[in-house]
């Protein structure tokens, strides 16, 4: 017997809904009705489909409060921020469901007048996703909402921490018309659906957003059936700022990209490489302003940080910490935890960290916690070297008025994702992916639905 999930409030520990876990033969059946429905889902014409997301992301927003005060309970993300990512997750659900309109194909003249040469693009097929925690309604959606434009079928399996918010979404699209085999849900363990996913013949995509070390293992596995992958990995975001910077402004950017979701984002700011002719003013005013930060349970309206997710979330940030402070690092503020291992709470105050350097775990792991490393530099190429230093190549984010400074950092970072100036890039309407090992393909933008299309060259001969 597969044991059932217990979906548990990361800020007190307590049980929220118990989740009954699909079992093997459930998991296959759902891929079976996806191949299945494929055929007539693919067919539905692009205004209907695009008719149906459009109901679908409104249904969304009706449900918006009861959507976000789930996501908190079993995420731990602040409600103004659970809020926000119902907004997030629908602009997806909005921008695909217009793009679904717009899959357009091409003519190519032949070389000789009794061909034809026609190109469409066709929806690759029943794809499969799998999610995390950190984003329960916006990792999914923008990955079904391309996949259900293109005309693909789609199942999702959410993170075990969080799958009370995807459920509730898909219930939605449920009631938006979107027939039930066409987009489905299915929960248990990761390793286990990975497997059944990769190895199964009616799968075409498999869409994941998560930790590097699963993601390179679901393109392995994928490889047999030559599927197509989507990754969305790890990220380990530089933040630069030069000289001439808007210290002020820089300030508050960090603050916004580290903190949200209490650092638990895969393009939060976790090193901070700052011009040491500035270093003092920007690291005093940071921790000013990140000793203001409230710490505290979710549901409360002022609270701005929350709890990590778990305890391995805890002790990967309390390591991190240890050794800094072990190798010099002076602790600015933070570095004080809120933690009951017997009920299953985890908080670690707001820290910010100076005289950070390369030789320290925290420059080098993701750190998935709120906690700001200030090193510094001379040479805005040493800062380039040190941001390119990593495998990760997701997220990177420079503060600087200088155009020549600001165009040189940004040919210079070797990442998918450029913030100048702007600690917030992600957009619905933007391609959203990492270079190097955090990950392929992008998601948002017209890049976005590129991932669920094949490719179908027409050659018409003997006109
Ligand atoms: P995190 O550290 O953020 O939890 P993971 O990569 O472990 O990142 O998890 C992200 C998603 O991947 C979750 O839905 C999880 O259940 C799933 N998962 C974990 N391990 C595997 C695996 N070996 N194969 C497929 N999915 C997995």
């Amino acid at each position: 017997m597969t044991e059932n999930i217990l979906v548990k409030n990361p800020a007190t520990g307590e049980l929220i809904e118990e989740v009954k876990t699909n079992t093997n033969e459930e998991i296959e059946q759902a891929l079976l009705k996806s191949h299945e429905s494929f055929k007539t889902w693919s067919s539905v014409n692009a205004h209907e489909r695009s008719r149906l997301l459009q109901k679908w992301s409104n249904l969304i927003q009706k449900n918006k409060e009861s959507i976000a005060k789930v996501m908190t309970l079993e995420s731990g993300k602040p409600i103004k921020e659970s809020l926000g990512e119902v907004d997030y997750a629908t602009s997806y659900i909005d921008w695909y469901a217009e793009e679904a309109k717009r899959l357009y194909g091409r003519t190519v003249p032949a070389n000789t007048e009794t061909k034809r040469i026609i190109i469409t693009r066709q929806p690759v097929g029943p794809v499969a996703a799998i999610t995390p925690w950190n984003f329960p309604a916006a990792m999914m959606t923008r990955k079904a909402a391309p996949a259900l434009a293109a005309g693909c079928t789609f199942v999702v399996k959410p993170a075990e921490e969080t799958p009370l918010t995807t459920m509730k979404l898909i219930e939605l699209a449920h009631q938006a018309g979107i027939p039930n085999d066409v987009v489905q849900c299915v929960n248990g363990d990761g390793p286990t659906i990975g497997d059944i996913f990769t190895n199964s013949p009616y799968i075409r995509k498999i869409t994941f957003t998560g930790s590097t070390p699963v993601g390179k293992s679901l393109i392995t596995k994928s490889a047999d059936t030559m599927k197509h992958v989507s990754m969305e990995l790890g990220g380990h975001a530089p933040v630069i700022v030069a000289a001439d910077a808007d210290i002020d402004f820089a300030v508050n950017q960090t603050i916004a990209s580290k903190f949200r979701n209490a650092g638990q984002t895969c393009i939060c700011a976790n090193r901070v490489l700052v011009h040491e002719s500035i270093v003092d003013e920007y690291a005093q005013k940071l921790a000013t302003a990140v000793r203001q930060l409230k710490l505290g349970n979710g549901l409360k309206e002022d609270t701005d940080v929350g709890p990590v997710i778990n305890k391995g979330g805890f002790n990967k940030v309390v390591s991190q910490l240890e050794d800094a402070v072990s190798k010099g690092a002076e602790v600015l503020c933070g570095n004080e935890f809120n933690a009951n291992q017997e009920k299953g709470y985890y908080f670690v105050h707001p820290t910010v960290l100076k005289d950070v350097n390369e030789e320290m775990n925290i420059m080098q792991e993701e750190t998935f916690g709120p906690v700001i490393p200030i090193t510094t530099f001379t040479e805005l190429d040493r800062a380039i070297t040190i941001a390119n230093s990593t495998p990760y190549g997701l997220a990177s984010y420079f503060f600087t008025n200088d155009y020549r400074t600001g165009v040189y950092l940004h040919e210079n970072l070797n990442f998918g994702i450029v913030g100048w100036n702007d600690g917030a890039p992600s957009a619905a309407h933007a391609p959203f992916g990492g270079m190097k090992e955090s990950g392929i393909g992008r998601e948002g933008g017209t890049e976005g639905i590129e991932p669920y299309l094949e490719t179908k060259y027409l050659s018409i001969g003997n006109l």
